[in-house]
């Protein structure tokens, strides 16, 4: 059997090298096309070309016996990732996978076509340690128009696996998909209140898909729902302390002071424990949406000044 491994995780695999910007996850793709129809992604149903790509990551195929060999020889990782795409016979792959991956003894999550919480026992029972269910697109319309899946149903699941399996549950969520900015903070705060974890990506525009020509956010944009996100995934601030003008949150001068504490963590990658995700939403040559590693002072500083150039005083 075939698993992608994201070029990154490889890398390090094959030339055992750890740099600081690294993935510290295993990341592995299992099946690569999709049976869903998700508008963001290269997988999806209705997308021609057959592709090793998952947003502009490529996760080159290997066989799993040689992932095995890999990862005996040189294993720097502290978590695997697999990500699964809906393909006919997941559930028999996933559990090949699993089985094979399990001796290593590294907390293992996983990202499946989950569709209700017989699913999600499945996965667990078979040794995963925490479960991603992605809501990917944060409001109603848009999950519905762009996912082609049932809101309410997947926000039900979401709820009821975070009480049956406390604290190991994550979501992803796109950040720049023409949500409004109020609809997705009254969703991290309710995910918040549910002890999910929530994995903040920027939209990442994929040539071939119908969503090619949406721009990515603004860093403003996006550095304010990471302290939003931060600050209530963390019970930080009460929703009630936060204002908008309209659909739009407005970070206010305490909020970011708030924040000064916390800012060599509220911009690195979120999710999973030890998930870095490098690179996953942009290139390693402009300023990262997420940190894969700890920010240099220079880095931290431009935020701020970022922060307070575009804050509100209320
Ligand atoms: S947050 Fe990271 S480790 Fe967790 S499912 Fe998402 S990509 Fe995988």
């Amino acid at each position: 059997m075939k698993i992608g491994v994201s070029s990154g995780s490889l890398e390090v695999l094959k030339r055992r090298v750890v740099k600081k910007d690294s993935p510290t996850t295993l990341y592995l793709l299992v099946g690569n096309k999709c049976l869903n129809n998700c508008a963001f992604c290269i997988q999806a149903r209705n997308m021609r070309k057959e592709s090793f790509m998952l947003s502009r990551i490529s996760w080159p195929p290997i066989e799993l016996k040689e992932l095995e060999i890999l990862l005996s020889e040189f294993n720097p990782f502290k978590r695997i990732c697999l990500q699964v795409t809906n393909h006919i016979g997941w559930k028999n792959n996933i559990t090949e996978v699993i089985n094979n991956l399990k001796k290593h003894n590294i907390p293992i999550s996983i990202s499946a076509p989950i569709e209700n919480l017989e699913d999600v026992n499945f996965l667990f029972q078979k040794g995963a340690e925490r479960i991603n269910i992605s809501i990917d697109a944060a409001e109603k319309e848009l999950y519905e128009k762009i996912k082609e899946k049932n809101w309410e149903e997947k926000i039900n699941l979401i709820k009821e696996a975070s009480k049956n399996f406390p604290e190991k549950i994550t979501t992803h969520i796109i950040v720049g998909l023409g949500e409004k900015e109020n609809k997705l903070v009254e969703l991290i705060r309710d995910l918040s209140n549910w002890r999910v974890r929530i994995a903040l990506f920027a939209f990442t525009p994929l040539p071939g898909t119908p969503l090619e020509n949406i721009p990515q956010p603004s860093y403003q944009k996006y550095r304010k729902i990471q302290i939003i996100t931060y600050l209530l995934q963390n019970h930080l601030i009460d929703f009630k302390d936060l204002k908008f003008k309209d659909d739009d949150l407005i970070l206010t001068k305490t909020i970011i002071e708030k924040t000064y504490p916390y800012f060599n963590e509220i911009f690195k990658t979120s999710g999973c424990p030890e998930c870095n995700r490098p690179y996953y939403n942009e290139s390693p040559r402009i300023t990262p949406y997420n940190y894969p590693r700890d920010l240099t002072l220079k880095e931290i500083n431009e935020i701020k000044l970022l922060l307070e150039n575009g804050a509100r005083v209320i």
